[in-house]
């Protein structure tokens, strides 16, 4: 069945042709380090899992490289600004190495508690500074580059069709750029390649280059990753839709400026989660919840984030909300209650040839995920015998990756918690209220999460 993918650049739903059948190369643009990432981040991440599972769902084999950028991603988009990792190393007190590796475990950390497959290569910017100065040096031999007092730019008017993916006015641009403050840029979507340390200042992060001692822009970096990384497979580059603009549109100029090809045949975006109001969720803004708070806090399995963040399409707005995340913790809950009496009843048998279609169907039309769960609740409500269902559904969990397998087998609690929860039980049957509470306190106190549902209660690690 052939899979339908929205592409950025053509603003239509586009038929899947790799360049090398079987393989496929993917790269997604990695989180700055700097600090935690937040739940709009990690619905970013979810999204481009879900493509790499639909992908894989698809007898594809994906090649899937994922960057951490460490350094050059400065405050201010249009390279302005302090850069991300040095600031916050001065405002924590540490070393921009110690912040980089810090946060970088615990995004680790974040992703596997999503379930989301790890890349089959992590690279990092600092890691491949030789590859960017080598490419800038292309660069700056067929003529696209020039020199400021701060660093070495792009000249953006050099290359024809600047604005093919963003489709941004130009013209419009260069007006709003009167009010912007590098007035050495030629144009206002010029770009660093390479800025300088600040005279007098020593940078915890610099490198000698043939310019000067300083740091790479960061657009570079992902151009000269994902061809090191993938080669000539080129095939899909996905983030975040604020990436469009600027990100995305530079890197794909410079690279196509440097190797005078293609650079990446399919380009896709996640919409972003937003906060209620209609503001998006970012750490510039302070508004921000990390995945750790939420789920301390709205006391739920982390996958029930993931769960949450199918109930939208990936390239239409998540609003974030906490009734939002309570149904999904009820729907995953209920999605495994139901994995669970199929599991209770025979092993899985074969998968349904007419389910397993329709619920391609849905994942292959632009990964509709929405889709795709009503798709698996029709098949749950069907007269297909229990063995099927279940074959059909862990099927199907190969592109959800909400762990449903687990489902059947109950996770055994340590004696200790095992007995407050009987206690609580036993509180609970008797109407001793104010008891039940206080157990319950007690159970989440132990890092434990205390659901109570119509199915009665249930207690496991989150
Ligand atoms: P960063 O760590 O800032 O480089 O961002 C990591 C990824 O998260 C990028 O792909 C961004 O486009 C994406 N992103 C940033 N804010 C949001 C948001 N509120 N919702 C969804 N994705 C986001
Ligand atoms: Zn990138």
């Amino acid at each position: 069945m052939e899979l339908l993918l929205y592409n950025t650049m053509t603003r239509r739903k586009e038929r899947f042709e790799p360049i090398q059948p079987p393989q496929v190369g993917l790269y997604t643009c990695g989180p700055t380090v700097y600090n935690y990432a937040h739940i709009g981040n990690l619905r970013t991440y979810i999204f481009s899992d879900i493509l790499k599972r639909v992908l894989l769902y698809n007898g594809f084999e994906v090649r899937h490289v994922m960057n951490i950028t460490d350094v050059g991603h400065l405050t201010g988009d249009r390279d302005m600004g302090e850069d991300k990792l040095e600031k916050g190393a001065r405002s924590e007190g540490k070393s921009a190495w110690e912040i980089a590796a810090y946060y970088t475990q615990a995004f680790k950390k974040d992703i596997r508690r999503l379930n989301i497959l790890e890349p089959t290569i992590w690279c990092k910017a600092t890691e491949t500074i030789a590859d960017q100065i080598a490419l800038i040096q292309t660069l700056e031999v067929k003529g696209y580059t020039y020199r400021t007092s701060d660093g070495i730019y792009f000249d953006t008017s050099r290359f024809k069709d600047y604005a093919k993916l963003s489709h941004q006015d130009l013209e419009a641009l260069q007006e709003g750029a009167r009010v912007e403050k590098n007035p050495e840029k030629r144009n206002a979507t010029d770009f660093a390649l390479w800025k300088y340390s600040p005279a007098g200042v020593q940078r915890q992060m610099e490198w000698p280059s043939p310019w000067g001692v300083g740091f790479p822009g960061w657009h570079i970096e992902c151009s000269a990753m994902s061809m090191k990384y993938l080669g000539a497979l080129l095939d899909i580059h996905c983030g975040g839709t604020d990436h469009v603009d600027v990100h995305h549109t530079n890197e794909i100029a410079q690279s196509e400026a440097a190797t005078g090809r293609k650079f990446f045949n399919y380009w896709m975006h996640g919409a972003f989660l937003i906060i209620a109001g209609g503001k998006k969720m970012a750490k510039s803004e302070g508004n921000f919840l990390t995945l750790e708070t939420t789920v301390a806090s709205q006391r739920i399995d982390p996958l029930a984030f993931r769960f949450a963040s199918f109930q939208t399409h990936y390239r239409k707005p998540m609003e974030y909300g906490d009734e939002a995340i309570a149904a999904a913790q009820n729907g995953l809950q209920h999605l495994r209650n139901q994995a669970r009496v199929l599991m209770d009843a025979a092993p899985p048998s074969e998968v349904d040839a007419g389910y397993r279609e329709k619920f391609l169907q849905a994942i292959n039309n632009d990964l509709n995920i929405p889709q795709a769960l009503a798709v698996a609740q029709d098949m749950l409500k069907s007269e297909l015998a229990p063995a099927a269902k279940l074959a059909t559904l862990l099927d199907y969990d190969r592109v959800l990756g909400l762990d449903l397998q687990k489902s059947g087998a109950d996770q055994t609690l340590p004696a200790e918690i095992q007995a407050l929860a009987d206690a609580r039980q036993r509180a609970r049957k008797e109407k001793q209220w104010a008891l039940s509470d206080q157990l319950r306190d007690q159970i989440q106190a132990l890092g434990y999460v205390v659901q109570d549902s119509s199915q009665g209660m249930k207690v496991f690690k989150p």
